[in-house]
């Protein structure tokens, strides 16, 4: 049968990519497909192969039959921003920011952050990155503080991620970088939620983490700037996590350097496929990541991987939908409330919620200022249940009024959490 790979024209924050090659053409690994039109990055193919299909969104490519690792390395770059450029790459834990654009800052005073957070609780593979391969993640640090200047950097870590502090701590020889362990509790990861574990201030919402003189990349970011810059390899493969109701069991398994553009469907079938009945399969992580239709998922640079839940529960009676900036949005809440059977019967957004350029975000990710008043309010609405996308905190708090109000509480992660025999997000201790 033959094998497609998808490649969209846009994996990243920006313009999307513009295609350069045509129906037809014979195609290399590693050869650049798309170029970056205004912000953006190229791409490139992750797969030997011939030029299906090429539409306004995507380039699809058949694949020879027999592929390599070898790719077609990018040209030598006189800089070191020039090798982030050619290699196409963009932030690796979902954003898609194009990482050239950070680096451009010029922060002698400021900081470098590896954020290795890993903040969604499903995902395994930043983790494993560090535990397996942590030169690539120091050294990717070391290259960007030589582009932008930083003479400090910190890694953002959980501080249970207890081997991979281990193995930093011994491969660590640069005594400018230092470990920052951190809580595990939702949302660690977002931006300004490390800069205030690190150094006790809030950004506002609406300001960059360059406000505070730091520029923060996701591990897997930096290692592919070291690979950018010492293999000249371009960003062709990428790092996931595929767990769920698989018929090999409900524990993660991590798949290193998945070329993009492979089905996730092909990625399942790998782990034996679906084990029976099944609810929903998310792409990304429990808390932001959406259902997809397995038949049209394809790995894209900022893909975190794919995650099988068990059917939903069944609430055929009137809902309420409380919003998160850092979880889910409204969009996700109604479609877990419409799988349930549910009737929306009204929608609030936590307090903390300020919407920036179109974007749901918080003042203070994972510092709850209550939600007594959003629950009474849904409970007015002839709310029945609540449904949630809080973070931990958050949760918490909800957890202290709602079953006062005799209002049960659904977390729209508790289907991927039951799967996976993960703790719901409830009364959560904050420590
Ligand atoms: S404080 Fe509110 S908006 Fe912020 S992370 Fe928690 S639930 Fe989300």
């Amino acid at each position: 049968m033959e094998k497609l790979y998808k490649f969209p024209l846009k994996m990243h924050i920006g313009k999307p990519a513009k295609a350069i090659v045509e129906v037809g053409d014979v195609i290399k690994r590693g050869e650049c497909i798309a170029n970056e039109d205004g912000l953006g990055a190229k791409i490139h193919s992750s797969v030997n192969g011939v030029v299906r299909k090429i539409t306004k969104n995507l380039i699809e490519i058949k694949a020879d039959e027999i592929q390599s690792s070898e790719f077609v390395k990018i040209k030598e770059c006189d800089s070191l921003i020039d090798y982030v450029i050619e290699a196409g790459v963009v932030g690796a834990g979902g954003a898609g920011f194009p990482t050239h654009v950070k680096l451009q800052a010029k922060i002698p005073k400021g900081y470098i952050i590896a954020n290795c957070v890993e903040c969604e609780p499903a995902l395994k593979h930043n983790v494993y990155l560090i535990e397996n391969y942590p030169q690539l993640v120091i050294k990717g640090i070391e290259y960007a503080m030589e582009a932008t200047g930083a003479q400090r950097a910190y890694i953002a870590i959980k501080g249970k991620n207890k081997r991979a502090i281990e193995v930093l701590k011994k491969t660590l020889k640069n005594n400018k970088i230092e470990i920052k362990e951190l809580r595990d509790m939702y949302p660690m990861g977002e931006e300004r939620a490390i800069i205030h574990e690190i150094f006790g201030i809030w950004l506002r919402p609406d300001q960059l983490p360059l406000d505070a003189n730091c520029v923060v990349l996701n591990g897997e970011t930096l290692a592919n700037i070291t690979r950018a810059v010492d293999e000249r390899k371009p960003v062709i493969d990428k790092d996931l996590t595929i767990i769920g109701k698989l018929k090999s069991g409900n524990k993660p398994n991590v798949e290193l350097q998945v070329p993009v553009g492979t089905s996730f469907k092909s990625l399942i079938e790998k782990y034996g496929g679906i084990d029976g009945e099944y609810g929903e399969v998310i792409i990304g992580g429990p808390y932001t990541g959406n259902a997809q239709n397995i038949n049209s998922s394809w790995v894209t640079k900022t893909s975190g991987g794919a995650i099988v839940t068990i059917p939903l529960p069944k609430f055929e009676d009137n809902m309420g939908l409380l919003v998160c900036a850092c979880g889910n949005d409204e969009e996700r809440l109604r479609d877990v409330a419409k799988k349930m059977g549910a009737n929306v019967v009204g929608v609030t957004k936590c307090k903390n919620l300020e919407v920036i350029r179109g974007v749901n975000k918080c003042k203070t990710p994972g510092h709850c200022p209550g939600q007594v008043q959003g629950i009474i309010y849904l409970k007015n609405l002839g709310a029945k249940r609540v449904l949630i996308s809080n973070c931990s905190d958050c949760s918490n708090t909800v957890m202290c009024c709602a079953p006062k109000m005799s209002i049960p509480v659904y977390h729209h992660t508790d289907h991927v959490f039951r799967t996976i025999d993960h703790t719901l997000t409830r009364r959560l201790p904050m420590e």
